[in-house]
């Protein structure tokens, strides 16, 4: 009902749409669904909050700084809304599954029109057009003052979803988490695991493979627990095989991996399977069993070790990456130290450095936090410096050889640049338009603090 109605009336009006994403992939994926359902009713999109009729912020509530940031850049949009009236503001994402977090923005921020969880992004448009009669004087139906939703239910699989490249693409797999990390809002925000049903990955996916795409990431924030709520469906490896059964040339990737649940039999199948790449993004957080039990990680440093083992005997050329988390509550200089021994022992390619962020509502909000913000500090620069050296003799072993790569799209520091396989940016020396959105190769000349640097040599 509201689609058909909303577009005849945004038609008219020529109505632009801006969408904001903070955090994850998850979080991108999410709002290119929003910009689908925008596009569906009829908006057009503008680069710049000011040229805009419905602003959209996706948020994040991984940690406290991300909030911080989105409370400031609501707060932005007062001034806008006093020029613009009728300027439509929405705040959707996890920051909005808490209670707390709406109660902030809707007493703070008394100018945002809707307030709306995670699962309920198809209900935007209904949303946006209560407020759109009221504010165009269209019709007196309506007359909510601050529409909220924000319950958790089941997502719906027919949203249009509007891609940002033409290239590279982020699947949803599952949406929520059973694991119940400590430290960790995303369970209580997005609620418990619930997993797609295969068919519609596959079609989503062979559909992707067929438009040309060529860069194609499962995400979930488990990927390894895929399939343990489908009665009788596929677990993780089951699917990426199904998946790649299609022709073609593109490479899928996948995040995010749990050392607890990932299995050899993944493991092989990566090794095997020409169209997965080969890089496992594996979070261990905390080189400490100590720490990794508090943190309710559910496996130890031996058992993660145990992992990496596995992987670099069948795959010798894996790429891993990981996130670590320092200074978690009651972590001693020693934990930290077997966490910086951890670090030189696997030799990531990459990692995700954090300080401990509290996040109300979590069991380690209520875990007793000695450690001065100096401290933590400390810690990281130290871990970061490790990295650094570690990610620099990482890069160094590839410079001679030659590698197909992912030309990306856009640029970093000025740059033209490309992802290998095992997810290394390449920054290229040469460039012109005939590689663009392709598969080329390219000899690696040097390495530096990003990536590597790269000459492309033919296609
Ligand atoms: S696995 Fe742990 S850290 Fe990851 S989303 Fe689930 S609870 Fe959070």
């Amino acid at each position: 009902m509201y689609g058909s109605k909303f577009k005849k009336l945004i038609s008219k009006q020529n109505l632009f749409a801006f969408v904001r994403t903070y955090g994850c992939q998850q979080n991108v994926s999410d709002s290119e669904k929003i910009k689908g359902l925008l596009l569906n009713m009829g908006c057009s999109f503008v680069k710049e909050k000011k040229d805009a009729d419905i602003i959209v912020f996706n948020t994040c509530a991984v940690r406290e700084n991300a909030e911080f940031r989105v409370l400031g850049n609501i707060g932005m949009l007062k001034d806008l809304k006093k020029q613009n009236p009728k300027l439509i503001i929405a705040i959707c994402g996890c920051m909005t599954q808490q209670y707390s977090a709406r109660e902030k923005i809707k007493s703070m921020f008394p100018f945002v029109d809707i307030i709306i969880g995670t699962d309920f992004i198809d209900d935007l448009r209904e949303l946006i057009f209560k407020v759109f009669v009221k504010k165009y004087n269209i019709s007196g139906e309506f007359n909510n003052n601050f529409i909220e939703k924000y319950l958790n239910k089941k997502l719906d699989e027919n949203l249009t979803v509007h891609r940002d490249s033409k290239i590279k693409a982020f699947v949803p797999i599952m949406n929520g988490c059973d694991n119940f990390c400590s430290y960790c809002i995303v369970p209580y925000v997005r609620g418990r695991e619930i997993s797609r049903k295969p068919e519609a990955i596959k079609e989503e996916i062979e559909n992707l493979i067929d438009r040309g795409y060529k860069s194609i990431t499962l995400l979930g924030q488990n990927v390894n627990s895929y399939g343990k709520n489908l009665n009788g469906g596929m677990n993780f490896t089951e699917l990426l095989r199904e998946i790649t059964k299609k022709k073609g040339d593109y490479w899928i990737r996948f995040m995010t991996s749990h050392p607890k649940d990932i299995t050899k039999e993944l493991i092989e199948e990566i090794a095997f399977n020409d169209k997965i790449c080969k890089h496992i993004h594996l979070p261990f957080q905390s080189g400490s069993n100590r720490i990794l039990k508090k943190m309710n990680r559910q496996y130890t440093r031996e058992k993660y070790i145990s992992i990496v083992e596995y992987a670099r005997n069948k795959i010798p050329d894996i790429s891993l990456t990981s996130d670590v988390i320092v200074g978690f509550p009651s972590e001693s200089y020693y934990d930290f130290k077997q966490t910086i021994s951890l670090v030189k022992l696997i030799g990531f390619s990459s990692l995700f450095t954090f300080i401990y962020s509290k996040r109300e509502g979590t069991p380690a909000a209520k875990m007793k936090d000695l450690i001065s913000h100096e401290e933590k500090s400390k810690r990281l620069d130290e871990l970061l410096k490790l990295q650094r050296e570690i990610s620099s003799e990482f890069c160094s072993k590839f410079v001679g050889k030659k590698e197909r790569v992912l030309l990306e799209e856009g640029h970093k520091n000025g740059l033209k640049f490309a992802k290998t396989n095992q997810n290394i940016t390449v920054f290229l020396e040469n460039y012109n338009d005939d590689y663009k959105d392709k598969f080329c190769n390219v000899k690696f000349t040097g390495h530096k603090r990003q990536g590597l640097t790269g000459i492309i040599q033919n296609r």
